[in-house]
């Protein structure tokens, strides 16, 4: 059976487990859904979900278990949320172990800090979506010559949401509103 696992390192990931339960509910599909922590339990996932959080945490555990590896040497997809875009660049204004699955670079906090955190309508997949930036990350740039990078999302000039891929990076938080679609988006995209 297809298991979609949502790394449990550190930040919001019973919110995304929820989650991705109900968008797997809204699709009728068959998919088992795991929380995971080491790198033999990521190993048997066919796509994984990296939650908001301390990407520096995150990142330094997912290096120490050799999480990275796994999921390089597995070509497991990634949904990085917050933190989880991140993690998928290659690079970051800050020195910090990355995955580096994306050509993107990111700004880290491009919004401010915690008490700057809003919530704004924005524009995906031609639908609206309820954006929740929490010390959110926002595009810097990406390898514009990769044919495979597209753009799913920009908000105030800024690029919010990319794939390449089966790897995407949002920088807000799905995991905290109602709305299942990036859910179900990564899920279709992986089977
Ligand atoms: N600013 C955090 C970081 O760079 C991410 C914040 C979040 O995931 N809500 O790690």
């Amino acid at each position: 059976m297809v298991k979609i696992g949502i790394l449990n390192l550190q930040g919001a990931v019973s919110e995304h487990y929820d989650m991705t339960k109900k968008a797997i509910e809204k699709l009728g599909l068959d998919i088992d859904v795991e929380t995971v922590r080491y790198s033999d339990d990521v190993k048997t996932c066919d796509g994984i979900i990296i939650s908001g959080g301390e990407s520096t945490v995150i990142g330094k555990l997912i290096n120490e278990r050799g999480i990275d590896k796994t999921i390089k040497d597995y070509d497991i997809p990634v949904f990085g949320t917050c933190a989880g875009m991140v993690l998928l660049g290659k690079k970051t204004d800050f020195n910090q172990p990355l995955l580096g699955l994306m050509d993107i670079n990111v700004k880290r906090n491009n919004y401010g800090r915690q008490k700057d955190s809003f919530e704004a309508e924005i524009d995906i997949f031609n639908q609206k979506f309820p954006g929740v930036f929490i010390r959110a990350p926002s595009l810097e740039s990406y390898d514009k010559s990769k044919e495979n990078i597209r753009v799913l999302s920009i908000f105030d000039e800024k690029i919010i949401a990319i794939q390449q891929e089966k790897n995407i990076a949002i920088s807000f938080h799905p995991e905290l509103t109602e709305n299942t679609l990036i859910h179900e988006y990564f899920i279709n995209n992986i089977l």
